[in-house]
């Protein structure tokens, strides 16, 4: 598969832009991590990731996250060449260790996962901008009237000009040495809520480009059902399609049973090419059948002895790239296994856990669930071990 889109290649283009996500927030006022909340059936980094690497001028993407985000998803970004380094407690802290990976960048774009509706026209306009002036952010005119309040949150102290006002968005764009000098003149500053009013204190001329109002930081869950609503009130987003994938393999002493990309304990394992994963094979078959992609011998033929003994996580990684490529992502997976033993239900969580994880969903949009034969015929005998699976796929 080639990932030339991401890749070192683009480390070749003259005028060159990192781009600093900053994905590091533990979502406090969501309940849980939000970057891996999906809006639109896609994860908001994912969609971020995504319209950065649209843009030909940006040569290297720098994901700054949890140290659990990283665990989880490093291996993944690595591959697409994009860097990944843990965060600080502050969003100042994190942004620069953002741009310690950024060397030799001609602009820094900083964006904020939160905001998952960014388009790459707007990005490329900021980036622009910061190219010409030094620093650029992007900004919509404030439509609300803004009061200055008394410290307690009680008293009106002043009305604002509103045709003064502009609320700052994400990305803020700078040339290099504009934005390595604002900070390293602030070593200490914790509290900057973004990192172009440091430049502004050191002097700095910050260039407003206008932005669009559907770019929202996704912060609470009516912001979540905002994005929601902003996808699906474009026409050229977030259609829905179904898959339907099914599979089966023998069960044979003397192989390690592996379901749903993990080891499950018992005396049998599943015999095929590969690993014989019947999980993961029936939900990339339903995965591929939503977007009419074939299926996954297509990708990966019995023929083919170069890959025998595969881990058919690999099938997974192919198969979320196949989508990809096409616009598309699966949103959700129920999955009903058919086999007499062993008994699965105490595995469900970490079943669950391991497909939602290879899928990048959040859990709760994948179910498992196992089916006894009731004795009948070669399943009912533990000679087999079967698999249905539905995919919902959002297709931009
Ligand atoms: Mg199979």
């Amino acid at each position: 598969m080639s990932n030339t889109d991401n890749g070192t290649e683009r480390e070749c283009c003259k005028l060159t832009c990192a781009a600093v996500i900053v994905a590091a927030g533990e979502g406090r006022r969501m309940g849980r991590p939000k970057q891996l909340l999906p809006v639109g059936g896609v994860p908001m980094l994912e969609r971020s990731i995504a319209e950065f690497s649209k843009l030909p001028e940006v040569c290297r993407i720098v994901v700054v996250a949890t140290e659990e985000l990283i665990e989880r998803y490093g291996e993944a970004w690595a591959k697409k060449n994009i860097i990944s380094v843990t965060g600080g407690s502050t969003r100042l802290d994190s942004v620069r260790a953002g741009v310690r990976q950024a060397a030799g960048a001609g602009v820094i774009a900083v964006h904020d996962a939160a905001r998952p509706l960014i388009r790459a026209e707007q990005i490329s306009a900021a980036i622009a901008e910061a190219r010409k002036s030094g620093a650029s952010v992007l900004a919509v005119p404030v439509k609300d009237t803004i009061k200055a309040v008394s410290a307690d949150g009680k008293t009106v102290v002043k009305t604002l000009d509103r045709k003064t006002l502009w609320a700052a968005q994400t990305p803020q764009c700078y040339r290099l040495d504009v934005l390595e000098s604002a900070l390293a003149a602030f070593p200490e500053e914790k509290e900057a809520t973004d990192e172009s009013q440091l430049v502004e204190r050191n002097g700095g001329a910050v260039t407003l480009v206008p932005g669009l109002d559907s770019n929202i930081k996704v912060t609470t869950p009516a912001d979540l059902a905002a994005a929601n609503a902003f996808l699906g009130s474009s026409s050229d987003e977030g259609k829905m399609r179904v898959g339907l994938g099914y599979d089966i393999h023998r069960m044979v002493p003397g192989r390690p049973l592996i379901m749903g990309g993990i080891r499950i304990p018992h005396t049998k394992g599943l015999l095929g090419h590969s690993d014989g994963d019947v999980i993961l094979h029936a939900a990339c078959d339903a995965a591929l059948g939503a977007i009419a992609a074939g299926e996954i011998g297509i990708y990966f033929p019995p023929t083919d002895l170069t890959i025998m003994g595969i881990s058919s996580i690999a099938i997974v990684e192919k198969t979320v790239d196949v989508l990809a490529s096409r616009g598309a992502a699966v949103a959700q997976l129920d999955i009903t296994v058919i086999a007499e033993e062993p008994k699965l239900s105490g595995h469900y969580p970490a079943l669950r856990k391991s497909v939602a994880d290879l899928f990048r969903l959040p859990i709760d949009n994948v179910s498992i669930k196992a089916k006894s034969y009731e004795g009948l015929g070669e399943i009912g005998r533990g000679e087999a071990m079967a698999c249905h699976a539905l995919a919902v796929v959002r297709v931009k």
